[in-house]
């Protein structure tokens, strides 16, 4: 080969090989261009049938193996609908923006927003009136109005006052509930430490595995069923013990006028069989001073003296008769008594029984609200009449209603004898501690001054935080807010309880598990 056509063939190798590189760059550009279709084809998904139906077809042919032929044809219809269908959207957004225009202009007629939300909702409404709402910025827009109307019902009074209590007139009543469910499982506590009574055993469990609101009220009716029962069994109790101590009464004042009258008539036996020997004597006496014979002074002396014999015997007899008596009166006397003073113990036990389940808790055995009712008005009176220190503080166990939710109410309920049992190893025997209701508990500390309950407060916090509770093998921590006040000059029970309650909520408030002791 010469060196010309050489010099062709090469020149022709290379215009193959541009030609191919030139294809597959066109091939590249078809592929992205076809990919970019199809991904702006999903934009239009599911604004109308029509054009769903279209941009189908369009996909098959551009999907796969690209045909653009039967491409353009689908495109030269698309393009129709698509011109439709923008008059449409034209209608559909200017509908849309007026109905945010008429959604501001009434938040600002509305009479309890705020100036300030007025005037913001104003300025918004001339920059919605001097644009155009569009599919793109209509959600801006939207979101916005939103927004104000979001502030309106957070700000305005009124609509404060709505979303107040709507809502949380559900939760107060969730929480009314949760409330009536602890008091009454007390009310049964308390009860059922008295009495076996098998429904309220049942009730038992049934407020321990949580109760329905509609089933409450069937609840209350078998408690007061058996306060009921209870009361009944202690009124007759009460008679009982009336009727026998009222019977031994009777008994025993019969017995006393009997013995009366049997010593009535042996005081007269008494007083003749005295006379009987006074006249044995005097008739003696008379023999002696008129004796002139000594055998008939002898004869009529034993007379006498066998008379008086005698009568000493029948005297002695009495005697002894009115003795026995007397013993098997005192002796049935004593027994009555001691059975009388058997029931009377056993009636002032129960009293006693009765007095302390009135007066303490039965979950925790400590004293109970009652209780704290009763020693802090005697605190108070003795404060107000000393003018020594009084202090109380409230301790209140934290997220109680987590524990019981996690571990059960059984679960819940160790945790408060625990906690207990570790507050009143805290204080000294002088302080007083009682169970107020639920998870909390009331302090009183006689003679302690405010300044020296910090370090008191502390200590139960930290004991509590260290108690090493377990749950299903789990070692959980559990903590306690804890809220106190003195008592000043001007205040009485209920106001320093306030303050205390105040000081608590705040302890609550600044994220639990410490003390606050209140400056008022
Ligand atoms: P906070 O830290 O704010 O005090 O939250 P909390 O969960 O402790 O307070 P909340 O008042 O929400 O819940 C108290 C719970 O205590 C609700 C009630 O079911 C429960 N509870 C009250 N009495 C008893 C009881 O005798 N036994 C048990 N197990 N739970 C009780
Ligand atoms: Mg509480
Ligand atoms: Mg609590």
């Amino acid at each position: 080969m010469d060196n010309e056509s050489q010099t062709n063939t090469v020149r022709l190798d290379l215009s193959s090989q541009n030609q191919q590189k030139v294809l597959r760059s066109f091939k590249h550009q078809i592929d992205t261009l076809s990919q970019f279709i199809l991904r702006l084809s999903k934009f239009y998904d599911g604004v109308n049938p029509l054009l769903d139906k279209e941009l189908q077809v369009l996909r098959g042919h551009l999907g796969g193996k690209v045909n653009f032929t039967l491409a353009e044809v689908s495109i030269g219809k698309l393009t129709g609908l698509l011109m439709d269908n923008a008059d449409h959207s034209r209608q559909q957004n200017a509908k849309f923006q007026a109905l945010l225009e008429d959604a501001i202009q009434q938040l600002r007629e509305t009479p309890d927003v705020p100036q300030a939300l007025k005037e913001d909702s104003q300025q918004f409404l001339q920059t919605i009136r001097q644009s155009y709402a569009s599919i793109y910025t209509g959600q801006a827009y939207l979101e916005k109005v939103l927004s104000l109307y979001q502030r309106a019902l957070a700000e305005s009074p009124a609509t404060q006052g709505n979303k107040i209590t709507k809502p949380s007139s559900d939760q107060d009543e969730q929480r009314l509930h949760q409330q009536l469910v602890c008091e009454l499982r007390e009310l049964v506590l308390q009860l059922s430490g008295a009495s076996k009574d098998e429904e309220l055993q049942e009730i038992r469990q049934r407020l321990d595995h949580g109760l329905q609101r509609s089933e409450l009220l069937e609840c209350c009716l078998v408690i007061v069923r058996c306060l009921l029962k209870d009361v009944l069994k202690d009124r007759k109790q009460a008679e009982r013990f009336i009727t026998s101590l009222h019977s031994t009464l009777n008994n025993v004042s019969q017995a006393v006028g009997r013995s009366l009258k049997d010593s009535q008539a042996a005081y007269q036996i008494k007083v003749q069989s005295n006379q009987q020997l006074r006249q044995h004597l005097q008739g003696i006496e008379l023999a002696v001073g008129e004796a002139h014979d000594l055998s008939l002074l002898k004869q009529q002396a034993c007379d006498y003296l066998s008379k008086i014999a005698s009568t000493l015997d029948s005297r002695e007899r009495a005697d002894k008769e009115e003795q026995l008596v007397l013993m098997n009166l005192l002796r049935d006397m004593k027994d009555q008594l001691t059975l009388l003073e058997k029931e009377a113990s056993e009636y002032k036990q129960k009293l006693l029984q009765q007095k302390y389940h009135s007066h303490h808790d039965p979950l925790t055995q400590i004293p109970n609200r009652y209780a704290y009712n009763d020693r802090v008005e005697l605190e108070y009176r003795r404060w107000r009449r000393y003018g020594t220190d009084l202090s109380l503080a409230l301790v209140d166990v934290d997220h109680f209603k987590g524990i019981n939710d996690k571990y059960g109410h059984a679960g819940g309920d160790k945790t408060l004898q625990v906690i207990a049992q570790q507050i009143a190893k805290c204080l000294r025997s002088t302080d007083f501690l009682a169970r107020w209701g639920g998870e909390e508990f009331v302090i009183l500390f006689p003679q302690t001054p405010i300044a020296e309950l910090d370090s008191v407060l502390e200590k139960i916090r930290q004991q509590i935080e260290k108690i090493p509770f377990k749950f299903k093998e789990q070692a959980v921590s559990i903590t306690v807010s804890l809220g106190a006040a003195g008592f000043s000059r001007e205040d009485d029970v209920d106001t320093v309880f306030e303050r205390a309650d105040r000081a608590l909520y705040e302890a609550k408030h600044q994220g639990r598990n410490r003390c606050i002791i209140s400056k008022g």
